[in-house]
């Protein structure tokens, strides 16, 4: 906020506007980057614990159903040590925009969770839903058509564990979070490039 006294000098008034918006600006770009994830651009982690806890407790004030949706690279040690750091750098880059292009709703926010690991919160779904966003993400994951010879799919993939937290659940958000990573684990065991999923 700038504070005029007059009389006031026209040239010294442009200058401390100007130094003003020098400082939002700067201050914007700061914010900007303590919540994006620098490789791809996602919202970052850090973003991440703040938003559920949030829409974690938005959901529960509103008696609205709640949703995670994890997933995770399948093989990408494997594509990293056959193909080289960078690459695997382009293939998170790549995976990234797939995914902002594919979500349509406005309340869908995907998170970069971990190094080759993401999350989706979802609010007010049913597991319909839920399954088709889950089944969605893989999809548009396989169809980047990305080779990955040291795979068994032979392409990059995910694998997607899902969790439908119905709105009368109360359960602290490390469970939650717990319950969705035994649904990725699932989805690994069961071949990878799947989805898996829960309601509790
Ligand atoms: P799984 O199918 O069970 O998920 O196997 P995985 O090989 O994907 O899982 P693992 O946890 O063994 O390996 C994850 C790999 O992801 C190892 C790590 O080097 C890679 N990774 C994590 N973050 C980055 C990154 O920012 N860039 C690149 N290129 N690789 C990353
Ligand atoms: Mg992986
Ligand atoms: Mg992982």
């Amino acid at each position: 906020m700038i504070f005029v006294t007059k009389p006031f000098h026209a040239v010294i008034l442009q200058k401390r506007i100007r130094n003003q918006l020098a400082l939002k600006l700067k201050s914007d770009l700061l914010e900007k980057h303590a919540s994006l994830d620098g490789l791809t651009n996602l919202l970052n982690r850090r973003m991440f614990d703040f938003d559920l806890e949030n829409r974690w407790a938005e959901s529960q004030r509103l008696q609205a159903n709640f949703s995670l949706i994890m997933f995770d690279i399948d093989h990408f040690k494997l594509y990293n040590d056959n193909y080289g750091h960078s690459a695997g750098d382009e293939v998170l880059v790549r995976v990234a925009k797939a995914l902002m292009k594919t979500l349509q709703r406005k309340t869908d926010r995907v998170y970069r969770y971990g190094g080759e690991e993401f999350i989706l919160i979802q609010f007010d779904t049913d597991l319909e839903q839920l399954r088709q966003t889950a089944e969605l993400l893989r999809q548009c994951i396989y169809d980047l058509n990305i080779t990955h010879d040291f795979s068994f799919h032979k392409r990059i993939s995910i694998s997607v564990g899902a969790t439908l937290i119905n709105a009368e659940q109360i359960q602290p958000i490390p469970y939650l979070l717990e319950i969705t990573d035994q649904q990725l684990y699932k989805a690994k065991k069961q071949g990878r490039n799947c989805v898996s999923t829960i309601t509790i």
